[in-house]
């Protein structure tokens, strides 16, 4: 129940000349309590009557009309607290306004911040994706290009012998004849025909690499390791082919493919070939 300053007043026995039982026979829409009669407008108590409840010595509990004098004084004690809360800048029109306005700033920078925030968001993810889409396309181009040449030298063989002709697979197939004009083939037409160019890139399959140092220590400038120290070739020009075919012997999980000989005037390249096939 509120408390105001005529439940105090009624501790008082001085002051008790301004209550009066109100019998319940009496009780009416019109009795209302102290606290709601001050809220009204002045307009609005016309007719109402002011009230508290009070116990009395037979501990029964009753409504109390109030007098206009006590409810006047009151009023003025609320007036009275009004004024200190507003000091203490509650219920204070300047300090509402500074609030307000320091909320809105608040939640306009706020507002900026998160806009900020998700436009940085975006613009991350978009490069994100763009990055992983470029890197899937490299690895599938380097899968592609780096497909095995003998592979490739089976299915030519597969597909000469479906024609009737055989070949060695450690030289390199003659291109084929066009189909068209088979009877008009002489072995000169043959010989001068351009041979297919399958040379094979060595590399390593750096995803297995042990990091074990082998092929570092045969060559420096050949190989090196990446950011995951797992060995990639750097330069296959740094050595010979047979130091990249040693390399290849020596690696303990077999993930050095020698490729063919970039330098076709190395000595011994058909002995080399035949040891870099096994590994390729
Ligand atoms: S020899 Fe093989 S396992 Fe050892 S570092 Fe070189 S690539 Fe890696």
């Amino acid at each position: 129940m509120p408390m105001s300053p005529v439940d105090y007043a009624a501790l008082f026995p001085r002051l008790l000349r301004h209550f009066q039982v109100v019998p319940e026979t009496y009780v009416t829409d019109d009795l209302i309590p102290v606290t709601d009669y001050l809220s009204l407008r002045a307009g609005d108590r016309i007719g109402k009557v002011p009230y508290i409840w009070m116990i009395l010595p037979d501990r029964r509990m009753v409504r109390a009309a109030v007098t206009m004098t006590l409810t006047r004084a009151c009023e003025e004690r609320l007036g009275f607290w009004h004024v200190i809360q507003e000091y203490a800048g509650i219920h204070n029109f300047h300090a509402d306004q500074v609030r307000e306005q320091l909320t809105r700033s608040f939640e306009e920078k706020l507002e900026q911040t998160r806009k900020e925030l998700e436009a940085t968001h975006a613009e991350t993810t978009a490069a994100a994706v763009e990055k992983a889409g470029r890197a899937a396309m490299e690895d599938l181009a380097r899968v592609l290009l780096d497909m095995d040449p003998v592979w490739v030298s089976d299915l030519d063989i597969r597909s000469s012998a479906r024609v009737g002709t055989t070949r060695d697979r450690s030289t390199p197939a003659a291109a084929p004849e066009p189909q068209t004009e088979p009877a008009k083939a002489t072995p000169e037409a043959t010989k001068a025909a351009p041979k297919p160019s399958l040379v094979q890139d060595a590399w390593i399959d750096s995803a297995l690499c042990t990091s074990c140092n082998e092929c570092i220590n045969l060559n420096k400038r050949m190989f090196r390791y990446n950011d995951q120290k797992q060995a990639v070739i750097t330069d296959v020009q740094a050595g010979t082919f047979a130091e990249l075919v040693r390399a290849a012997e020596a690696c303990p999980v077999s993930i050095i493919h020698p490729g063919a000989p970039h330098n076709p005037d190395e000595p011994g390249p058909a002995a080399l070939i035949e040891k870099a096939s096994a590994r390729n």
